[in-house]
Order: structure tokens, then sequence, then C-alpha cells
């Protein structure tokens, strides 16, 4: 049969996610086929996701031979009604819903996007659960991840990274992991990336930066760093473990627990004391790399969540480390981590509203399949207001970090607005994670609904990277208390 488009019919289910309309289940009646050129569009210069997998442009012309008997087309001419399906010609039924639109990037990260999300879907999603049973990744996810340009897009391209210095292309990784659903998983790339990256590109010489970040962005060196130790971990500036110098070396002794990528790893950024006698200011760091005598991994921590990501103790005894692994200068080890502590608090709130965003993405599906006393059960009032309160705190979320983001593009992420930042979304988190699994009953306590993990997975993001309480301390003070 053809059909000419205005008396084609849709049935369409349309889901949001942010920036993007996703189009999900439409349904082009099957022997149909249409007869003419469709534009895809939403009615602004935002992308159409189509639910047979391919992204379309804005205005991009489809042919109507490619989707002869496709299962998701999205179609409309002229503007798009933002809460109904006016504006949706040839009788399409849909439910449309919008997250405010996000203006931070642009085309180049849309398409760098489109390139990690399938890297996702091919490399990560498929062994995410392998991977939750072994405790860790396999190394050539992240081989692959370097080989794939995924790693040290900072680096310039003469020491192998992508010579791009623009830290939303780390961001979209963070968003893409969490958009798969692959946190556990796609954590050893983003800690590399975000938080263990700055240390090698601004606090290393350039001889220690010829040496390392060749095999930091192929994927041959993933990165860690080792600051908790089992008796401190908010008050960094009480570290035991100890870094005499003799002759041309550090002896380094003392135990690091916690640590992500603890067993992957083969750089291993060391917070140890020069000098035992002082606080703050005896504090340097030390790269301590895979193979060295004396530095040995502990257990693979056995978590609550997170469980592909390997958490370790490291133990390091009488580790001879060469004067050249000093990064930077000796004494000013605690001022060099202070100093990078807002990016790696950005990158976990940018996770934190990531990760809630897929669990309420997640739940609004759940809420319109699954049914009680004869209705959805997202249509009770109590789901209703909840689904819209979570709605409208994502919108104030990704605002929130949008221009958190800006500030630090722009050199001016200051210490309190990223602890501010970082103990407000991940509290955000966990909430929307609780009542996301609240809305799925039973089935959320079931590990076959990602809803489950993802509750998991959030709970140590109040935790780690400073706890919440610390991230409140780091407000109030700047308030003068
Ligand atoms: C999965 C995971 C991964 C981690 N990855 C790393 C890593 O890669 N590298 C690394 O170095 N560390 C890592 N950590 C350690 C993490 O950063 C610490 O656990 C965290 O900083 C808290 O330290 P602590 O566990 O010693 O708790 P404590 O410092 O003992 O705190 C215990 C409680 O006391 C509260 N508290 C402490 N001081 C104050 C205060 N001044 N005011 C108010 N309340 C206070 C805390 O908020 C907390 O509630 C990781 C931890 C986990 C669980």
């Amino acid at each position: 049969m053809t059909l000419d488009l205005d008396t084609l019919v849709l049935d369409l289910h349309v889901t949001s996610r942010r920036d993007r309309i996703k189009v999900a289940d439409c349904h082009v009646y099957p022997d149909t086929r249409l007869n003419g050129t469709i534009y895809a569009g939403v009615g602004r210069d935002d992308e159409c996701s189509v639910g047979n997998g391919r992204n379309l442009g804005w205005r991009e012309r489809v042919a109507a031979a490619d989707h002869d008997g496709c299962s998701g087309l999205r179609v409309w001419h002229g503007a798009l009604d933002r809460r109904s399906s006016k504006g949706i010609p040839w009788g399409a039924r849909a439910t449309v819903w919008f997250m405010l639109r996000r203006t931070i990037y642009n085309d180049e990260h849309e398409m760098f996007r489109d390139s990690v999300r399938t890297f996702m879907q091919k490399e990560v999603v498929p062994n995410a659960d392998e991977w939750e049973a072994a405790g860790k990744v396999d190394l050539s996810m992240f081989k692959a991840a370097g080989t794939a340009g995924f790693l040290g897009m900072e680096v310039s391209e003469a020491l192998g990274g992508g010579g791009v210095d623009d830290f939303r292309f780390n961001c979209i990784i963070n968003e893409e992991v969490q958009a798969a659903g692959v946190m556990a998983s796609g954590m050893c790339i983003t800690l590399h990336n975000d938080i263990c990256l700055p240390y090698f590109t601004e606090v290393a010489n350039p001889e220690q930066q010829e040496r390392w970040l060749p095999g930091i962005c192929s994927g041959d060196s993933m990165a860690a760093i080792a600051m908790t130790e089992p008796g401190t971990g908010s008050d960094l500036a009480g570290v035991r473990t100890t870094a005499i110098k003799d002759g041309d070396t550090y002896i380094l002794n003392g135990t690091k627990t916690f640590i992500t990528n603890g067993i992957n790893s083969r750089l291993v950024i060391v917070a140890a004391k020069t000098d035992p006698s002082q606080a703050h200011r005896g504090m340097s760091l030390l790269v301590v790399e895979e193979g060295m005598e004396g530095f040995s991994r502990g257990r693979n921590l056995e978590k609550i969540g997170l469980h592909a990501q390997d958490t370790a103790e490291l133990i390091f005894e009488d580790v001879r480390v060469p004067a050249e692994n000093l990064l930077g200068e000796e004494g000013q080890g605690f001022f060099n981590l202070v100093r990078n502590l807002p990016r790696e608090r950005l990158s976990l709130s940018l996770s934190a509203v990531g990760h809630a965003q897929i669990a309420f993405d997640w739940t609004v599906e759940y809420a319109k399949d699954r049914t009680a006393f004869g209705q959805p059960i997202g249509a009770f009032q109590n789901s209703k207001f909840w689904l819209a309160e979570m709605k409208t705190e994502l919108d104030i979320a990704w605002v929130f970090i949008d221009r958190q983001i800006e500030a630090y593009l722009a050199g001016e992420l200051t210490a309190e607005d990223a602890a501010a930042a970082k103990w407000w979304t991940t509290d955000l988190e966990n909430r929307i994670a609780d009542r996301c699994l609240q809305l799925h009953g039973g089935y959320g306590y079931m590990e076959e609904y990602p809803i489950a993990r993802a509750w998991r997975d959030a709970r140590v993001q109040k935790i780690y990277g400073g706890t919440n309480e610390i991230m409140k301390e780091i407000v109030g003070r700047s308030l003068g208390f």
C-alpha cells in the first residue's frame, strides 16, 4: 500500500532526553510505503532522534524509501506546540514533552556525542553485566576508548592526545556513560580524563609529560589517584604515608584505601608526606608505576554498588620512587590537590545529574506501561506529582550544571561553587533514584531492572570526592563561618 503523507497515520510515543527529542516505539503501519519526501525536525534547531536508531538533523531530508516498513519515525512540518500534538500533521498521535533546551554544546560536540554513544552501545553496554560480576572492566575496553580518541582529548596531538582544550568533550563522555546506564563501567574513563589528567598536563614537567602522556592517551596507562588511607579521608592533611628522600629516590611507605581504578591502573598519583613534621606543607605527589618493587595491590574491595569499578587498597613497602617521578614541587602536593578539586567535583556533579536523568527516563516509561487498578501507575496523582517534581528539579539541575561548566571553561569555577554543586546534585541524584525505585514497586528491587543498580550506584556519590558534609563546610566557610 502506498500512502501520501497527508494520509499517513503514525502512532507515536515520544520521550525526551534534555536537548533531544527522543521518539520511541513509534510505528509506521506495516505494508505502507511513504510517497514523497519527509522532513524530520522539531520546529527548532534541535535534533530529532528516531525510533529506528537514526538521528536526524534539523530539517534533514529523509527519502521516504529509507523508511519503508521502518518502525520509528517522527515527521511533521511547521512549528510544534510544546505541549500537544498540534503541529503534527497527518493524524499522528503523540505525547510530546521537553526538557529545557541546553545551549552549551555546538554541532561539533553533538557529532562527538554520537560517536561516544555508539562506543558505549558497542563496547560497554553488552559487557557491563559481566564486568559487574568480575568487579572490574576489561582493559581492552579502556584501550579501545584510547584508540577511539576518548582519552586525553586536551593533550597535544604531538603527545597522542586530541589537541582540543575544551572540557565539554569530557562532559559529553560523562553524560553518555550515564545515559547508557553504565556508571560503574564508565568511571575508569571519567576518573582518568576528568580527575587524574590535569596532574599530568598541569603539574608534570615537560620530561614527565613526554614519558607518560602518550600512554595515558592511548589507554596503555590507566591512571588513579591515591589520597585516602585507612586512618584518614576527609582530613587530607593527616595522611601518614611517607616519602623520605634518599639520594635520587624517595622511599615510599604506607597504605592507601578505597582507590578507584586501584586494580587496573598503571600510574598512581600518591599523596605522601615528604616532611612528616608538617601538615599541609609537608605533602608531595609522587607517581608510582606498575611493577615498582615494593608496590602491591590489596583487595579489590566489595562495595554496595559500582561493582564494575575496581576500588582497591594499595600497599607501598619501601618503594624506591625515582626523584624524576615527583609531580610538581616538594611540599606543594596539598595545594596541587586542592587546585584540581573543583574540576573533580564538577565531573561528579555532572555524573549525578546525568545518572538521575536516566533513572527518571526509565521510570517515565515504566509508569506508562505498568498498570494498577485499571490505569497506568503514572496516572495516580502521587506518581504524577512525583514525576512532575523530578522533571522540574532535573531542569533546574541541568541549568545549574551547565552554568558551572561554563564557569569552568572561563577559568572562573570556584572551590565553593563546585562544592555547592557536588552536594546538591548528588543529594538530588539519590532522592530521584529512590523515588524512581519506589515507582517501580517490587520490580525496582530486582537486579534485572536497571533502576536497582542505579539506586545502589548513586549512594557513594555523596561520600567520595569529599563528603557532602565537607562540601557544606567549604560553602559555609565561604560565608565567613
Ligand atoms: C567507592 C569509593 C571510591 C573512592 N575513590 C577514591 C579515590 O580514587 N582516591 C581517593 O583518594 N579516595 C577515594 N575514596 C575515598 C573517599 O574520598 C573518602 O571515603 C571520603 O573522602 C571520606 O573519607 P573517610 O571515608 O575517611 O570518612 P571520614 O573522614 O572518616 O568521615 C566519616 C564521617 O564524618 C564526617 N566528617 C568528617 N569530617 C567532618 C567535618 N569536619 N565536619 C563534618 N563532618 C565531618 C564525614 O562527612 C562522614 O560522614 C573513595 C571512596 C569510595 C567509597
